[in-house]
């Protein structure tokens, strides 16, 4: 991974935070400081994490050391110029301590949430596979999406599953949301029943290497009503029309295909959140798919298109799926089926 541009600007680039020492090191420890500097890449790790370090990087010398960094640093006589830092992450603490120090802070957090946003094979491998065990768990757990099985029951089941399948833990709280409650966009699974008519929808992810993949359907349980059914497929065509743009620079003109489709149904009031994000390392990443971020698009990104709609205290629909920007058009990395009833 490259830092030559971060370092243009600084003196030295110090990373707390474990998506990106992760993505620059292999590390996946959750305590360890990054410090580059011209001619030097050191991961700093205390006694607990030596082993592990020394078995997991590459490209970087591993020291251990004894915190507080700052210590480190003055020992070291690096305490001292421009630190680049990750502004998102770096706490109050140590920002304070370091500017107490001497050192002057520049925050790089923008630009290495732009690099992070473009993936190399391997971080493709690793959310291809995060996608698929999403999927093959799904398909699993949904012979128990029946009227009567609390939304807590059903989401227990898909955990299950994805744990069995080799998934290191979630990507975020399953989401379970039947009915009236799929009109709340983050309704975590709660103990409703689900019941016979009712759209479920399912928004959930999981983790390979670091990596997450994050998926949404919604699931019609028996026969459902005329307007769901209709409000349905305009949330399934705006995400396909989004899906196959073939001009398009920014997030935000992906965003715009999908919502002028609704508008033109007079459903774009009911569609409050972006169209999509990018997905890596953590669950919401760059780029931003979204009418207020303008993030140009690059070949290599990894991220969502997940348009919904939402009724209160009727029903809510979203349909997500994960994409791979090739450079000229979107490649779909997860193979669900897209519409699914039980
Ligand atoms: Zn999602
Ligand atoms: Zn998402």
């Amino acid at each position: 991974m490259n830092l030559e541009s971060l370092l243009e600007r600084v003196d030295v680039v110090l990373i707390t935070d474990r998506p990106t020492y992760r993505w620059l090191t292999g590390f996946s420890g959750e305590e360890g400081v990054l410090v580059v500097g011209q001619g030097f890449k050191r991961l700093l790790v205390d006694s607990r994490f030596t082993e592990q370090a020394r078995l997991e990087v590459a490209g970087a010398e591993v020291v251990e050391y004894k915190p507080p960094i700052t210590d480190y640093l003055k020992a070291e006589k690096l305490l001292q110029g421009r630190f680049g830092v990750n502004g998102r992450s770096v706490t109050y603490k140590l920002a304070k301590d370091l500017m107490d120090g001497g050192v002057e802070l520049i925050d790089l957090s923008e630009e290495i949430l732009h690099l992070r946003s473009v993936k190399c094979e391997e971080e493709i491998t690793n959310l291809r596979k995060a996608i698929e065990i999403a999927e093959s768990a799904f398909l699993k757990a949904l012979t128990l999406l029946k009227p009567g099985i609390t939304e807590k029951d059903f989401a227990a089941e898909l955990e299950y599953q994805a744990r069995k399948l080799g998934s290191e833990g979630m990507a975020f709280d399953t989401i379970v949301a039947s009915g009236w409650r799929g009109a709340l966009p983050h309704g975590v699974a709660s103990d409703k029943k689900i019941e016979l008519g009712e759209l479920v929808v399912v928004d959930w992810g999981c983790v390979w290497k670091g990596y997450h993949s994050d998926l949404t359907r919604t699931v019609a349980v028996g026969q459902i009503g005329a307007d769901e059914m209709s409000h349905l497929r305009n949330v399934l065509e705006a995400h396909e029309r989004a899906a196959n743009a073939i001009t398009f620079s920014f997030g935000s003109d992906l965003d715009k295909i999908a919502r002028d489709y609704l508008a033109e149904k007079g459903l774009a009031d009911y569609f409050g959140h972006g169209l999509g994000h990018g997905i890596g390392l953590e669950i919401h990443e760059y780029p931003v798919i979204s009418q207020r971020v303008q993030h140009e698009l690059r070949g290599g990104q990894v991220f969502t298109i997940e348009p919904g709609i939402y009724f209160p205290g009727r029903y809510g629909i979203r349909i997500e799926d994960d994409y791979l920007y090739e450079g000229t058009g979107l490649l779909r990395l997860s193979r669900l089926e897209q519409l699914i009833m039980v």
